[in-house]
């Protein structure tokens, strides 16, 4: 059922879509059965669904890596820059105001360690399914061989530990601290910057690089307090309890009945460890992952040594420009990611078909999904021995509906005798009792719970996530400020909040790279901050202006937006409400991609004019 679709298609420049028997599958129908999935997954209350995790449920927010509290007394401090999270974004921050020679810095960070989501998401397989020879930053500075092509989660948090000692960022860090307000102090031109710690920082500048994905979030389950038996989500996953490590081999948990809410990128990675080990699992799913092979393999010591200083920036950018349909002498990444791009760029390069319409293109764009939809699928039946199971476990959406994944033990767990797929049919779980969980009026008794149920996502709640009041100029808060969505210049800054900076992804460009992304960021901060030094500049912040310009070009619809408002729910679309489309995590961004908006911010910068800022 999966022929390749055949470079006639486009013939001097025009689409021709052939009957389904040749093409191998009838596309209309195809279309019909994604809406149709999608259609029973969509809910009124969208992103409301969810469960926030405050007051009682604030324990599945506690840190389960902090052996000792550290005790120390509050800092009061007149600081160049103060930076507001220690994953990797600000960790980067700190390195390339370093290397530029800004060294008054502080970095805040709530964990007890650097890391980020590295730090947090210690689950069993946890993995970057992003290659370690571009997701590892700094790998030139620090001389680091990764050991793998995909790294594992000890790898990644002990790199982000090696670039704290490298640039010397422990003894510029405060761990177990949480920024509790930021202020604007106008006639002093900085932020104060007040902790739980009882600290108290003068700060030039702010960075917030708070992370996207931190807050843990649950489903509002019916009976979610009630659960009697142990519980915790996977960001915090409790080894006391399982035994094991993130390697795997759960040795206290082969007594016990299991159940996982949840199968994406997340769930997908921890199941296999579960199923290897639990007494019994049942896995709770709502919608299935697309999971494509892995196709892991250790590093080539020769190879690495071979690799010329620059090469990793080199090895970013042609991935980067890959994702963006940039045609490339040779796919250095040459993975999942960069395949599902090629295909669609081949086509366009070899055939003339870059001269199609717009609406040929998408219908071009619909037929290679497709055919890579129906290969992903086809492992479910080659994999999963129960042919019922296999049919459950396939995706039905386009690849960039939902995080893609890439897994080579997922799918054969389900061949345990062990483990249970309980597919509630896109409706998801119905409720908990004290027991267990009831999907169809069944009780499944269990003795624990685990939610790999994701992260809060949602712009006009940003405050809340990164969990601290910001007061800017004449009062007013950044959460007022953006109550009906993010508001910001180059989508790193906001009229009104002066000096403030955030780093992240809304806004900006986009690639599925997120520390490329955060390098970029950093490293045009750092240039800003010491070409407005050397100026003798004190205040930075976008005109009125400025911000309505550039919020009209990211927010205008653009072929993502269509994509997603036709994607089954997730948190890349605003759990498919298409009315608040620009409230979804990829929604809101620079409309010519990744490569050319930190190209737009440079040459932003070579003009040496700030265009768009109020500078004082
Ligand atoms: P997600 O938000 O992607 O997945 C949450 C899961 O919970 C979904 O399967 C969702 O189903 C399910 N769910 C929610 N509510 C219910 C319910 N009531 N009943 C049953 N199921 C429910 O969170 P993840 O933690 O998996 O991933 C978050 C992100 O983290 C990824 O998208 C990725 O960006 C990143 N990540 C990256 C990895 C990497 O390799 N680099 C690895 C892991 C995570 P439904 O789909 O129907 O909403």
């Amino acid at each position: 059922m999966n022929k390749p679709v055949p470079q006639e298609l486009v013939t001097s420049g025009k689409l021709t879509i052939p009957s389904p028997d040749v093409l191998g599958f009838d596309p209309t129908a195809l279309r019909r059965k994604y809406d149709a999935e999608r259609d029973r997954r969509l809910r009124p209350e969208g992103a409301a669904q969810y469960q926030d995790i405050d007051g009682e449920l604030h324990h599945y927010n506690d840190d389960p890596h902090i052996t000792e509290r550290i005790e120390r007394a509050p800092t009061t401090a007149t600081i160049e820059v103060a930076i507001l999270g220690g994953g990797f974004g600000g960790m980067l921050m700190a390195a390339r105001l370093e290397r530029a020679g800004i060294r008054d810095f502080r970095i805040i960070e709530r964990a007890g360690d650097f890391g980020g989501t590295w730090y947090w998401n210690r689950y069993p397989g946890a993995q970057c399914d992003v290659e370690s020879y571009i997701y590892l930053p700094l790998l030139d500075e620090t001389g680091y061989m990764p050991s793998l092509k995909y790294s594992f989660q000890p790898e990644i948090f002990a790199h982000a530990q090696r670039v704290g000692h490298h640039f010397d960022l422990y003894s510029r860090s405060f761990f177990e601290t949480q920024v509790r307000e930021l202020r604007w102090d106008d006639l002093d031109a900085r932020w104060i910057v007040t902790t739980d710690r009882g600290d108290v920082l003068r700060a030039r500048h702010v960075v917030i690089s708070s992370g996207s994905l931190n807050r843990p979030k649950l489903p509002g389950l019916p009976g979610l307090r009630n659960f009697k038996g142990h519980t915790f989500h996977t960001s915090r996953w409790d080894y006391d309890y399982t035994g094991g490590s993130p390697a795997g081999d759960l040795d206290k948990l082969r007594d016990k009945r299991v159940a996982i809410i949840g199968t994406g990128a997340t769930g997908i990675q921890a199941i296999p460890h579960l199923g290897a080990a639990a007494g019994h699992l049942y896995v709770f799913q709502r919608t299935p992952s697309s999971v494509d092979e892995r196709r892991n393999r250790p590093t080539d010591p020769a190879w690495y040594k071979s690799l010329q200083p620059g090469w990793q920036l080199e090895r970013n950018d042609n991935f980067t420009k890959l994702l963006v349909g940039v045609r490339v002498e040779e796919d250095l990444v040459n993975d999942g990611w960069t395949e599902l791009f090629k295909s669609l760029g081949e086509l366009q390069d070899g055939t003339g078909a870059s001269n199609l319409s717009d609406a040929d293109m998408k219908q071009l764009g619909e037929i290679v999904d497709f055919r890579h939809d129906n290969r992903v699928r086809a492992r479910c039946d080659e994999t999963v021995n129960d042919p019922k199971t296999a049919e459950a476990l396939k995706h039905w959406y386009r690849p960039w509906c939902k995080r893609p994944c890439f897994n080579d033990e997922y799918l054969p767990t389900f061949n345990r005798p062990n483990v249970t797929l309980v597919d509630t049919g896109g409706k998801g779980v119905d409720r908990l009792t004290e027991k267990g969980v009831v999907v169809d009026g069944v009780e499944y008794e269990i003795d624990c719970l685990i939610f790999a149920t994701g992260f809060e996502v949602s712009r006009a709640t940003y405050t809340h996530q990164a969990e601290l009041e910001i007061i800017g100029r004449n009062g007013v808060t950044l959460g007022e400020y953006w109550a009906n969505g993010m508001r910001t210049y180059h989508g790193l800054m906001s009229h009104g909040f002066p000096n403030l900076h955030h780093m992240g992804f809304t806004q900006t460009g986009y690639t599925p790279n997120f520390t490329y992304q955060l390098d970029k960021q950093a490293q045009h901060l750092a240039a800003l901050f010491t070409d407005t030094k050397a100026r003798g500049l004190r205040v930075l912040e976008p005109t009125k202006q400025a911000e309505e310009d550039y919020l009209k070009l990211v927010m205008a619809p653009n072929g993502m937006t269509e994509y997603l408002a036709n994607c089954t729910p997730g948190y890349y679309n605003a759990e498919g409400n298409a009315k608040a489309n620009h409230e979804g995590f990829l929604q809101g961004h620079y409309p010519e991609g990744g490569l050319r908006f930190y190209e737009m911010l440079a040459e932003w910068r070579a003009k040496g004019d700030y265009a768009g800022l109020i500078v004082r």
